[in-house]
């Protein structure tokens, strides 16, 4: 019967050649006999081992998918390895499973590309909606003019690093199980770099970039929103060695208004008007962000209602146009209605066929529902 490769590794029957790569690291480590002493740990090695064998090879891996079992002795078919001669895994899987990957090295250059640096700014709807030329202060490390980035002082130059020779690397021998192995770190004397600074420039002290405060002026488009960055390109920080700046992203803050509230590019606002003047109609002037529009409210407006003003909200950032304007209207109900308007509304309920409970002067409604049910009434 076929072995369950896939089972064996723990991986589905779609692993892609990454996760069976990993997943073999992951239990080489776990079940070498050098590191687990446990008898059956080795059996299982020799699984992993044949597991890996078989599903990192094309060819092997689809025999297994028609049902196949490629180390079966005879039982390969075509383009199956040797049968029965146990399973080989390349010794670079071995040793990267406990190594790590290995790779060409040799020394990092000193020159290394900077970070981006990002900062907040704060502003006005007016500001977010129409656009500004914001002053901003950037801290970054910028080229270190002493010395242009070189890190070197006048006149001085970089020399070889004598501990490594000038590779950037110091090699060292390991005792494994696989014999004597030699691996490589970076050299601790010049950081990798296969060169030192003798005598480093007074300025930057061998970076190659200082610090320091700019003044900028960034120039925001109309329509922005609160969240959206603004890329500036190589505004950020100077690379180690006087490298390429990152870019510098400003992240727009809008401050609440008082007035409007923002929903993309349309704003909201609340507006009162007096309970005749929504039963009778009138008409209102309403400020907008840019302009005063005369806005009619019609007779018999209910509260809640919304008049929608076309175009007079934020300008879209992308394309032409606007968002719109959209005013929210409360009715305010009128309070602390002197005898005669009090005795008006009363004559106008009547008309209108509107019964109105008078409230009593000693206890008021509710306490005549009560005495209503106690019978006192
Ligand atoms: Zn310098
Ligand atoms: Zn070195």
């Amino acid at each position: 019967m076929a072995k369950d490769y896939y089972g064996i590794l723990g991986v589905g029957r779609d692993a892609s050649d990454d996760e069976i790569k990993r997943a073999y690291r992951k239990l080489a480590r776990q079940y070498h006999p050098d590191v687990n002493p446990d008898p059956e740990a080795h059996e299982k090695f020799k699984d992993i081992n044949a597991a890996y064998e078989v599903l990192s090879d094309d060819q092997k891996r689809q025999i297994v998918d028609l049902g196949g079992d490629p180390l079966a002795p005879g039982g390969g078919g075509p383009g199956a390895g040797p049968g029965g001669a146990g399973p080989f895994v390349g010794f670079q899987d071995i040793m990267d499973a406990f190594f790590g990957a290995s790779g060409a090295r040799g020394p990092r250059p000193r020159t290394r590309p900077g970070a981006d640096a990002i900062l907040r700014l704060e502003l006005d709807l007016h500001e977010t909606a129409f656009g500004v030329e914001a002053p901003i202060t950037v801290d970054t490390a910028v080229l270190c003019t002493t010395c242009t980035g070189a890190g070197t002082a006048a006149g001085t130059h970089l020399a070889t690093c004598d501990a490594c020779g000038g590779r950037g690397e110091v090699q060292s021998v390991q005792r494994t199980f696989l014999g004597q192995v030699v691996s490589s770190r970076p050299c601790a004397v010049c950081q990798g770099h296969g060169t030192i600074v003798p005598h480093p420039c007074p300025t930057c002290a061998g970076e190659g970039r200082v610090r320091t405060r700019r003044s900028l002026t960034v120039k925001i488009p109309a329509g922005v929103e609160d969240g959206m960055r603004i890329r500036l390109a190589q505004q950020g920080e100077v690379g180690p060695g006087g490298g390429t700046a990152g870019d510098l992203y400003v992240e727009i803050h809008e401050r609440t208004h008082d007035v409007y509230s923002r929903k993309g590019d349309d704003l909201h606002c609340r507006v009162t008007v007096p309970m005749t003047a929504a039963a009778l109609g009138t008409r209102l002037t309403i400020k907008t962000l840019d302009s005063e529009e005369p806005v009619d409210v019609k007779p018999g407006t209910q509260p809640g209602s919304t008049l929608r003003l076309r175009a007079r909200g934020v300008p879209h950032l992308r394309g032409t146009g606007r968002g719109d304007l959209y005013v929210h209207l409360d009715v305010r109900t009128p309070t602390r209605l002197d005898a005669d308007q009090e005795r008006m509304l009363r004559e106008f309920a009547k008309t209108r066929g509107e019964e109105v409970a008078e409230l009593s002067k000693q206890g008021g409604f509710f306490s005549r529902m009560r005495d209503a049910f106690n019978g006192h009434a």
